[in-house]
This record gives C-alpha cells, sequence and structure tokens, in this order.
C-alpha cells in the first residue's frame, strides 16, 4: 500500500480547520496545528508534512513569520507552503509567495480549489522527492553514491572540527571480487553487491554515511566515532560477511579504518590514509580490518 501524504494545516479557527480537512482527509494524512509555534513543532516530529496549508492571519506568530522560519532551517525548506487567507490584496499575496510559498488560497474556501492545488504540489513534491533520490543513491545497491557521499562527507567533517568531535573512516572492497564474475556472471555479482551491501547497512546507524565507492569497494563515514568505534563496526561487518552463505558461496571483505585527526583532517587525506589501510589488509592476507598508522599515533 502506497503512504499517504501528510499535510499540516494551521490555522486559529477551527471552523476554517474542519473546512480544510474535509477536502483533504480522504486523500491525505492530515495534521493540525491551531497556532504557529505548534506548527514549528510539528514539523519536527515524523511523519514530517509533505506540505503545509498555512493561515496568515493568527494572534502571536503570524503566518508569514511562521514561512520565514520554515524556510530559513535546513530541515523544513524544502517543504512546500501554501498560504491561506480572508485577504485578495495582491501585496499580501506577492509578499507571501517572495517567502518562498508555493500557491496561495483566499477565503472562502472552495474545496475543489483546494484539492485541485494541494493535488497539483504534493505531486510536484513527490516527484521532486524521487529525483533527489535518484540522485543521491547508487541504482543496485540502494545506497548513496559517490557523488553524494563527497557532499554530505565534507559537511560532516566541517562540523567534527568545529565541534571537537571524533569523526572516522571505513573503506571496505569484496575480497576477489573479480572471481565472482568471472565465474559466476554478472548477475551473481550484482546479487553479491547487493547482499553485503545491506549486511553493512545493517551494522550503520541512520546518522552514517555509508555509500557505494566504486565497482565493489565501499566508503563509511561514522561521526561522533572514534576508531576503536569505527574497528568495532568494521570487525562486525567483517565477520557477518565471512559467515553468511550467499548462495553457497562464501566472500570475505577487506577494511581499511582512519579517524580524523590533527594532521588528518580533509576528506581526501582521510580517504587515502583509509585506502592505504585497506591496501595493507589487502596485502596482508585479505579477510581483515586494519587502521592507518596515524591512528596509532593517537592516544585512545
Ligand atoms: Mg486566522
Amino acid at each position: 500500500m502506497v503512504e499517504k501524504s501528510v499535510i499540516l494545516i494551521v490555522d486559529d479557527v477551527p471552523a476554517n480547520v474542519q473546512v480544510l480537512a474535509s477536502c483533504l482527509k480522504n486523500d491525505y494524512h492530515i495534521k493540525v496545528a491551531t497556532d504557529g509555534l505548534k506548527c514549528l513543532q510539528l514539523v519536527a516530529i515524523k511523519p514530517t508534512p509533505d506540505l503545509i496549508l498555512l493561515d496568515i492571519e493568527m494572534p502571536g506568530m503570524d503566518g508569514y513569520e511562521v514561512c520565514r522560519r520554515l524556510k530559513a532551517d535546513q530541515e523544513t525548506q524544502k517543504i512546500p507552503i501554501i498560504f491561506v487567507t480572508a485577504s485578495d490584496q495582491e501585496e499580501e499575496e506577492e509578499k507571501g509567495l517572495q517567502l518562498g510559498a508555493v500557491d496561495y488560497i483566499t477565503k472562502p474556501i472552495r474545496p475543489s480549489i483546494v484539492s485541485a492545488r494541494v493535488n497539483t504540489h504534493i505531486t510536484l513534491k513527490l516527484q521532486h522527492d524521487k529525483l533527489m533520490a535518484m540522485a543521491m543513491h547508487d541504482q543496485l545497491t540502494g545506497l548513496y553514491n559517490r557523488h553524494y557521499f563527497f557532499d554530505s562527507a565534507d559537511k560532516k567533517i566541517a562540523e567534527a572540527k568545529r565541534h571537537h568531535y571524533p569523526l572516522s573512516l571505513v573503506m571496505m572492497d569484496i575480497d576477489h571480487f573479480k572471481h565472482i564474475n568471472d565465474q559466476h556472471g554478472h548477475a551473481i555479482g550484482d546479487k553479491v553487491l547487493q547482499s553485503i551491501s545491506q549486511m553493512i547497512k545493517a551494522q550503520c546507524r541512520d546518522e552514517d554515511i555509508l555509500a557505494r565507492f566504486g565497482g565493489e569497494e565501499f566508503i563509511a563515514l561514522f561521526n561522533h566515532c572514534d576508531m576503536n568505534y569505527a574497528y568495532e563496526k568494521a570487525e562486525n561487518c567483517r565477520q557477518i560477511i565471512e559467515t553468511t552463505a550467499l548462495d553457497d558461496l562464501y566472500l570475505t571483505c577487506s577494511f581499511g579504518v582512519v579517524q580524523m585527526s590533527a594532521d588528518c583532517d580533509s576528506l581526501e587525506n582521510l580517504i587515502k590514509q583509509a585506502d592505504m589501510a585497506l591496501y595493507q589488509a589487502k596485502e596482508g592476507g585479505r579477510n581483515q580490518v586494519v587502521c592507518a598508522d596515524n591512528c596509532l599515533l593517537q592516544e585512545v
């Protein structure tokens, strides 16, 4: 079953909420806030709204201010907002659109207009979300892709430096993967990539960034994690992969781990160090986790 999109209705007058909700409740999951502050609190609670119908005239914080705040917050700025107002002044409409609203509906509310406009903007939102997901993910494994990794890892590294918390990076590579493709064909090779991706993903937290880095190579960035933690994660993955049969095939992976340090605090250097450690793991006989040299210099 496809999950219904979530619409947040914000209006201080219960009768207005009723009218709006009754036009939309069959097609959407409805949430309601009766003032601006409640709206700001509700958007932070999952499921996040796919669209907000926002009254302008409200006591306390008005709709314009709510819109300004939602657009200033990275977490909420992409949620489409439709203003709902009693005013049919052109300047008001212009102001709303300038603040970043996608549309403007005037009261009295006409149900067919509300549902038509909401449907249009929900369709656009879903299409946008789908395109974003496709641009961020690797098609075969469903993990993040390299492009997304580079984009978001830089931000995480900058944050970790600014707030002085540990951050670690792990590179991993399936051992003798070429054999699989050569001996069993690419269909099995693809299945192996998918299965191993899922095993690694199951060991990661939501906030970790795990990506397919290249052919049979994966990369993970662990925020707020020192080398010990990253090592433990990698070692868990290594053991699970080693002991799990994939269509009678037993595979292994090699891992290189690095923790950010004063000498190694750029993404480029972290990848270089993790890659060197991974190379050592391969040279040392594969199916092992090696920590980069710079980690040994640190007090742990
Ligand atoms: Mg009002």
